[in-house]
């Protein structure tokens, strides 16, 4: 049975990064008895540990707590159309190690075979046996069906139904989220989210995705669909999707939005959006103006949903935030133009804290979550 108590006062140590019971008990407005015993029962389960001590009033030493690090690990990663992400984080949500790896085969069987070698060898080369790995998390650029955790629509793999928790072949506890979701969280967790109530996770990418927090949670719609804001239309009758409709945001806001562009304007192709990137950044003419075109739309979109959704904060995140105050200040200006003055007096734009390992820290961040939850 799920212990509520336990739950909040391992979650009050980990917050804390090192308390007493006298406090716990304070915070929590438990008995010093009742923390007491959970307190012993965390211990013996080698949960959390103790650190020193302190002196309280009266002059008595109170004992602190601290999460024992090394109690359990977590595997986050981000699945992208070209590369993998690999995150290891320690009990307490510290990054232990990070890899990527390129993707060349996109296809549903040559993934699973990838991440079957890859995630065992990740974990050793730490360190650590797979016997310590708690769950791990796969953040996914589609639509995730909240129960089944099938990948319904993922356009940029070409994957429509996948499950891919049945191609895996680890034994321990599979979470699979979208990529926005798993980084709006992740940028909760670890990132430029912490206490933030209502934000936006805005991913750029191939394609735009949306991870909205809502009152602290993620929001996910009643068939887990919420934040595909890149397909709201910003364009009627404008350029095809690949969901099938026109004039869809992430046709004139996402990388591949960038590339065409790009190309359409000098006749070059780039396959990587880093070759656009380093153009931008020499101040060529044409990738400066691509990147006006691109910032404008993301003004328009996020605007869109800043007037809908009045968050606090809206983290902005992919390779296109590399570019530094290049792009902030353009993006911010048309925000600014596109959004109502009252929703902007309290909005915060910030790029990614975490960038590439936003998704697979907030992954990882799910399955310590539900680990916790089974303390
Ligand atoms: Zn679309």
């Amino acid at each position: 049975m799920r212990n509520i108590n336990k739950e909040l006062v391992f979650r009050c140590i980990k917050d804390n990064l090192i308390i007493s019971k006298k406090i716990i008990a304070e915070k929590l407005g438990l008995s010093t008895t009742t923390v007491a015993t959970i307190i012993n029962e965390l211990l013996a389960g080698n949960k959390i540990q103790s650190c020193g001590s302190a002196k309280s009033t009266g002059g008595r030493k109170s004992i602190l707590y601290e999460v024992n690090p090394t109690s359990g690990y977590a595997v986050g990663i981000d699945l992208q159309v070209d590369q993998i992400v690999y995150v290891l984080l320690d009990f307490a949500g510290n990054v232990v190690s990070t890899k990527k790896t390129d993707l060349t085969d996109k296809s549903e069987w040559a993934v699973a075979a990838v991440l079957n070698k890859e995630i065992p060898e990740f974990v050793v080369e730490n360190g650590i046996s797979m016997e310590k790995i708690l769950g791990i998390g796969l953040g996914v650029p589609g639509t995730v069906h909240g129960q089944s955790e099938i990948i319904e629509f993922a356009p940029n793999l070409e994957w429509e139904n996948v499950n891919l928790r049945s191609l895996l072949k680890c034994k321990t506890p599979i979470i699979v989220e979208n990529e926005a979701n798993a980084a709006a969280l992740g940028e909760k967790g670890f990132g430029v989210g912490r206490n933030v109530a209502n934000m936006v996770y805005v991913s750029v990418g191939m394609g735009v995705g949306c991870g909205i927090i809502i009152d602290h949670k993620l929001f996910s719609g009643t068939s887990f669909n919420a934040g595909e804001f890149g397909h709201m239309t910003v364009e009627p009758d404008g350029l095809p999707c690949k969901c099938g409709k026109r004039g869809c945001w992430e046709v004139y806001a996402s990388n591949n939005a960038a590339l065409n562009l790009y190309a359409a304007k000098s006749g070059e192709y780039f396959d990587k959006f880093e070759d656009f990137i380093q153009r931008l950044m020499v101040g060529e003419k044409i990738a400066s103006e691509v990147a006006d075109h691109i910032a404008k739309y993301l003004g328009v979109g996020i605007g869109n949903i800043v007037n809908g959704l009045n968050p606090q904060l809206v983290v902005i995140g992919g390779k296109i935030t590399e570019t530094g105050d290049m792009i902030y200040d353009k993006i911010l200006q048309q925000i600014k133009y596109h959004t109502l003055r009252r929703s902007m007096t309290e909005l915060e734009i910030q790029f990614s804290a975490l960038n590439s390992k936003a998704s697979a820290m907030g992954a990882a961040g799910r399955v310590l979550d539900e680990a916790i939850k089974m303390l």
